[in-house]
Order: C-alpha cells, then structure tokens, then sequence
C-alpha cells in the first residue's frame, strides 16, 4: 500500500506520541508507526511511580503516564505492528507488517526510536556465557509484564536509574539483592533513586567496584567483583564473591538510529535546538538523541520535534544559520549541539565530575546558573530566549567549583 502524509513518525514511546500530538495541533496530517501492538515504549514497564512531576504536574506511574499522553492522540492515524526498513533520501518510508511491505511519501520525518540496553556480552568479563545474566530492562519485562520471578538471589551491576529501581523492584518480589556494584566513584542514578531504592531498604552499594568474573555449570552461581582504580583497573586483592543465580546488568543505553545512516549521529542523533538533524527534512527527539533521566524532558523534547516537523512540512520553517554548542571544561554532555539562535533554546547539560556547588557558564551569552551539588547523572536544564546570533559562531558550555573557589 502506498500513503502520502506530512509528517511520519517513527516510534509511539513518549518521544514520538508527544511529537504526534504537537504536529497535529499544529495542522499536519500525521501518520505515527510503531513496531508494538501498543504506544508507550519503555513507559509500559515501568510500573513504579514518578514520572511526569513537570510535564503533567502529576506523580505517575510509567503505564498512567503512557494513558494520558495517549489520551491526547485519540484520533491519530496509527499504524500498529509496523517496522520501519529503510528511510530513503527521497522522503520515502518503507516499512512492513503482517500483510506486507508499504512505503509512505512524507515532507517531514521525526525520529523516536528510543534506546536499546548495552548488553553484558559487549563486557570484556572472563566466564562463560550462561543463563542467570540478564539485562535490566529484560528482568523488568518478565517481573513486570509477563509475572515471571527470574531467580532467587542477584548481584546488580551499574547504579543507574535502571539499576537502582530494578534493586528495589527485585526485593519487593522477594529476591535477594546481595550488593549493587558501580564502577565510578559515585553513583550513576538520581540521588532520590540512592535513597528511595537503596538505602531504604539496606541494599549494599559498592562503588569503585565492577564484576571480573562469573563462574556457573548450566547456571550462574557465582559473581566475583573487585574493587578497581582509577583507570579501572581491578585491584588484586580485593575479590569479593556473592553466591547468586542471577546477574542483572544496567551498563548503558545505546540511542537507536536505526535505519537512519545517512544523517549526523554521536551515537544519538545530533539535533538543532528545533530537534532538526542534518538533514533539513528529518527532526529527532527523545533517547534516539541522548539518554534523558527524566520523561518529562523526552516528552517536552518530542513536542518541540512534532511542531517544527509541522511547520518544515507546511513551509514555514527552514534551516537558518546554526551556532555550534561546545562541550568546555568539565562538561561530560550537552544537547543540542546546535542553537538557530532565532528560536528558543533548553540546553540540557550533564557535568563530567562531582561538585559541591557548580557555576555553569555558557559565553559568549553571559549567562551562569549555579547548581548546588551537581553530579554526572543530573541533568541541569538552562533555557535561553532568541538572541543575536549574527557575530557568534560558537557558544561554549563550562562547569566550575564555586564553593573551593571562595574558600
Ligand atoms: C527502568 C527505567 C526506569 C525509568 N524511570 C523513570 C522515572 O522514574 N521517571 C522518569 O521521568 N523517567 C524514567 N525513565 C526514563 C523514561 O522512561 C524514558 O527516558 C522515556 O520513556 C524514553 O522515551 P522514548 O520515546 O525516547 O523511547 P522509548 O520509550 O524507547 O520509545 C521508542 C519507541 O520506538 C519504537 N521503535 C523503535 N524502533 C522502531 C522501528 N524501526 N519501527 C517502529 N517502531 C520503532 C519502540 O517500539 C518504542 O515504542 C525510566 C526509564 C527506564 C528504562
């Protein structure tokens, strides 16, 4: 079958249902494709509470937030069961499902494919690869969805968001959690997650400390962890063995942009602060582009890439002259990595070490924010009104102590 639209997208998690709802507010005839029976993405594992604080000003569980944002797009063209094959330079969407292969002629293409976990294979861990090992976010799937318990007894590698609310979700099913391991010296999850997850219920954290080995017949048995230096490397000496069936690693996400390969990617989608890419015509949002702790943002992220989706199909909105975004000193991320400086600006930032009190600078615009107890995960949004940009061709993003330097 062959359909014509303005504006496709790829994926209906949160990214993609927000930028559905914008572009059709904005007047485009929209058509949404995603590869599940149903919209919502990650959301609908996520049964515990706190997701859209900002964006709903509700405190929801991931399925609740899934059934608003839903809600919004009730009569939306969605096209169920879909994966999308290959996306020409032509504007052409070709994708397949049960009754065959389509292709959709479009104007405007967002992407909100999301991300996929870093998988334990990818780890340069001696042992042999048996079952017991499990991703985070397939653990979650089982306990969560499908009502299976995976094991008795489980060591957590990585103290992300994932890892952390996976600790808690694991113990309240009645699994041991013998210890969460975090190869950084600090944390790697929102500290509400630290204390709500962890320390709430006397879980271990071990910091500065990553797994070296597994051993097992058929199944894990073992999880031998070391503490590790500053190039993490293990420390002899160090070796602790936890005697667990299960091994559940929150390591990473890796943005996915497949099957777009013809458009400027480090490893997410690299966006305008109109979530344009390199190429004018497609736009991207959500954790396709980065990994955003919180929904809110990737929702926000998505409405944004839905209306200048919109407004690029419909003609009233082209690529201007883009100022590049630097990383500076003591910076670890910063999205987007260009401004059209004609439009507004968020600028999320993560800094790339711990402070006390942190005084982000963003020059040559002169403007500072201070965050007091800044850490890598955290992400520190800065919003910036349209500026003249005609004498800037590149805007730099710095982190300093403020606290050591007053002291
Ligand atoms: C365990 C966990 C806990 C979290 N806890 C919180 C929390 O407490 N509070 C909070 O605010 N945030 C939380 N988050 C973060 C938040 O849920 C995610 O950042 C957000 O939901 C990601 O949305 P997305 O649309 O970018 O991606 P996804 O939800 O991954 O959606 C991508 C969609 O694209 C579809 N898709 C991908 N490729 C194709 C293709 N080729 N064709 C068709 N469809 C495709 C997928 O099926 C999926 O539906 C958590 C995340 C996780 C994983």
């Amino acid at each position: 079958m062959k359909y014509k639209t303005d504006v496709v997208i790829i994926g209906g998690g949160a990214a993609g249902m927000a930028a559905a709802y914008s572009a059709t507010r904005e007047g485009a005839d929209v058509i949404l494709l995603e590869r599940d029976e149903d919209t919502g993405g990650v959301l609908n594992q996520c049964i515990h509470n706190g997701f859209g604080l900002h964006y709903f000003k509700k405190d929801l569980t991931g399925p609740e937030f899934k059934e608003l944002a839903k809600e919004r797009i009730k009569d939306l063209n969605i096209l169920y069961g879909t994966y999308v094959l290959e996306v020409t330079k032509d504007k052409r969407i070709i994708f397949v499902d049960r009754r065959g292969i389509h292709e959709i002629e479009t104007k405007a293409l967002v992407m909100a494919t999301g991300a996929r976990e870093r998988h334990f294979n990818s780890l340069p861990v001696p042992g042999k690869r048996i079952t017991g090992v499990f991703t985070a976010g397939l653990a979650q799937r089982f306990i969560n969805l499908e009502n299976l318990k995976p094991g008795n007894k489980a060591v957590i590698l990585g103290s992300g968001d994932i890892g952390l609310i996976m600790a808690r979700r694991l113990t309240l099913e009645g699994i041991k959690v013998e210890a969460v391991l975090e190869i950084m010296p600090y944390p790697g999850g929102l500290e509400r997650n630290i204390q709500q997850c962890l320390r709430d219920f006397n879980i271990p954290l071990y910091l500065s400390h990553t797994v070296t080995a597994i051993e097992g017949e058929k199944r894990l048995e073992k999880v031998i962890a070391s503490q590790v230096d500053y190039k993490w490397n293990p420390i002899p000496g160090t070796e602790k063995v936890f005697d667990v069936d299960m091994l559940i690693t929150s390591v990473g996400l890796i943005p996915s942009t497949k099957p777009v390969d013809f458009v400027d990617a480090d490893p997410g989608f690299l966006v305008s602060n109109t979530n344009q890419t390199s190429e004018d015509w497609i736009f991207a949002a959500g954790n396709c582009t980065v990994i955003f702790d919180l929904v809110d943002f990737v929702a926000k992220e998505g409405e944004k890439a839905g209306k200048y989706a919109a407004l690029y199909a419909q003609g009233k909105y082209e690529k201007k002259k883009l100022i590049k975004v630097r990383k500076g000193e003591n910076i670890g991320i910063v999205h987007p990595v260009y401004i059209d400086p004609t439009e507004e600006s968020t600028l999320y930032i993560r800094v790339s070490t711990v402070f006390e009190k942190a005084s982000i600078k963003i020059n040559p615009l002169g403007i500072e924010k201070v965050e007091e107890d800044a850490r890598p995960p955290e992400m520190i949004v800065v919003k910036i009104r349209p500026f003249d940009g005609e004498n800037i061709d590149e805007i730099e993003v710095t982190a300093d102590e403020l606290i050591s330097k007053l002291g």
